[in-house]
């Protein structure tokens, strides 16, 4: 094979966690080499990538000296502060860019933006502050509601439900220790499903087909696929990330969390990353989440993400990693480990593909 088609050699990633460590891996396959920027020592990884950076995402001679030796930025972690992320498009690409990050950090930024494209969100109240709460509370019903904290929440982390009205303070302070937070309707969902889809360079999207995912305390267990949806929804589905991509000009992979209600589907949220709901596509898929990443943003044509086989992804949670070996031994099992130093409860320390039969 001659040179790659694109002059992307070297592929910085932002954040070094698992999403980092596969991403880093899928590159690698592609002859692109990856150098990594993270602000604590010993990120996953930086077992894998090239290089690795670590310092912090204010450092800004750090940044500079990062953007200078990659060809490409990208990033597994939507956290990022824009600032850092608009300083570093002045010098390289960056890809998916500062204006998709500032719809995601933001609860309330990001349903406006999802509403505005005309999709349905779970009906949500903004909650400036701990007066606006009560009636922002009887607005949505007075009933189930879930109160969000609307910057750095994950894992269910920065969320506290309420039933009743006098309980709304507690929840308030439980989710989000001040911080300003949004109020959302509990919605009462058949069943939790993501897409995760891809826009290259040039504009195509190409969508892997829907997962269903149960969550426990607030954490991904399981991801399923084929989701049990009919064609019909799993058509919304990427027709609405398609018109996410197109809206915000993407170029990347991204997740998009669904609720499928009896009234359609309801965008929970999006995530401008590489998607854990998505780690099915390692054994399901030719190309998967993270080879097409990889891709869209070194600006290769995006890959065939057709799925070739049924698959059940599990997380291992923290102590989950000690059946390892047991799983290692298991037909039909991939198992995945991120190299973590230390086990600790509700941290992912790896995942296993179970591919349930080929279809
Ligand atoms: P993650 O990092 O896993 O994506 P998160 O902390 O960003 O999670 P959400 O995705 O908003 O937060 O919520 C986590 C889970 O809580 C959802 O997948 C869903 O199971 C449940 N949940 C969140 N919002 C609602 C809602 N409005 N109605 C019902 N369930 C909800
Ligand atoms: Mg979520």
């Amino acid at each position: 094979m001659g040179d790659p088609p694109s002059t992307c050699r070297t592929l910085g990633i932002l954040g070094g966690g698992q999403l980092g460590r596969m991403l880093s891996v899928a590159a690698s396959r592609l002859g692109i080499k990856t150098h990594v920027f993270e602000s604590q020592p010993d990120p996953p990884a930086g077992h894998v990538a090239d290089a690795v950076t670590t310092a912090s995402f204010e450092d800004e001679a750090a940044l500079r000296t990062f953007a200078e030796s990659v060809d490409v930025v990208t990033l597994e972690w939507e956290n990022v502060p824009v600032e850092a992320l608009e300083l570093l498009e002045e010098i390289r690409p960056v890809r998916p860019g500062s204006n998709a990050l500032c719809v995601s950090q933001d609860r309330l930024a990001e349903k406006d933006f999802l509403r505005k494209l005309g999709l349905k969100t779970a009906r949500y109240e903004v909650v400036p502050d701990l007066a606006a709460l009560g009636l922002a509370f009887m607005r949505l019903g007075g009933t189930s509601s879930i109160i969000k904290t609307r910057r750095l929440g994950y894992d269910g982390k920065g969320q506290a439900r309420t039933d009743h009205y006098e309980n709304v303070e507690d929840a308030f302070n439980d989710a989000t220790s001040g911080d300003l937070a949004i109020i959302e309707e509990v919605v009462e969902f058949e069943r939790e499903i993501s897409v995760i889809a891809a826009r290259g360079l040039d504009g195509a999207v190409v969508c892997f087909d829907p997962g269903e995912n149960v969550h426990r305390d607030g954490i991904l267990r399981t991801t399923t696929v084929p989701a049990q949806i009919s064609a019909a929804q799993r058509a919304d589905a990427a027709l609405l990330a398609g018109k996410i991509l197109n809206a915000l000009d993407y170029v990347g992979v991204i997740g998009v969390e669904l609720f499928v209600t009896k009234d359609g589907l309801l965008v929970n949220e999006i995530a401008p990353r590489v998607h854990n709901s998505g780690h099915w596509t390692q054994q399901g898929c030719s190309v998967d989440q993270f080879e097409q990443h990889v891709r869209a943003v070194a600006g290769w044509p995006l890959g065939d993400g057709s799925r070739h086989a049924d698959v059940v992804m599990e997380n291992l949670i923290g102590d989950d990693v000690e059946r390892a070996p047991g799983i290692a031994a298991e037909p039909g099992a991939s198992l995945h480990l991120y190299g973590k130093a230390e086990t600790r409860p509700g941290r992912k320390m790896g995942h296993v593909n179970r591919v349930v039969r080929g279809s």
